[in-house]
């Protein structure tokens, strides 16, 4: 489902641009507008939800669904010798756009 006032949702409905690398009927991955790392990708389920906190069954099923595709979207692009992926889980993680999402980040070699 959508939520209107969703920055993500936007960037899937396509209302807001972003610089798509890949998308199927599930789950979209786009480059984040204010990289942390030579490669900042953003991984989202297309169906609206806000955090771990509040996922159901089939939620959870997206988030598997986008863990066993992520490995193949991140080598093909630069992230061939590894990367790091982060959820942001509410306030003192940072969280600031409530729809679940997945930094992949690489293309370095990176700190802790
Ligand atoms: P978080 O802090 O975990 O909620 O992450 C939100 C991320 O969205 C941040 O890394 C932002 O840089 C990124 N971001 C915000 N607006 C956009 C946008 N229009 N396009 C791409 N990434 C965005
Ligand atoms: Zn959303």
């Amino acid at each position: 489902m959508k939520n209107n006032d969703c920055l993500f949702c936007k960037i899937i409905d396509g209302s807001i641009p972003s610089a798509k690398v890949y998308e199927d009927e599930k789950m979209l991955v786009f480059k984040d507008i204010e990289p942390k790392a030579k490669v900042h990708l953003l991984a989202v389920a297309k169906n609206h939800f806000k955090s771990l906190s509040e996922m159901d069954d089939e939620q959870s099923e997206l988030v598997k669904y986008m863990l066993v595709k992520i490995p193949e979207i991140a080598e093909n692009n630069g992230c061939e010798n590894g990367y790091r992926l982060v959820i942001n889980q509410g306030g003192d993680a940072g969280q600031t756009v409530f729809h679940l999402h997945i930094h992949i980040l690489g293309g370095q070699i990176l700190d802790w």
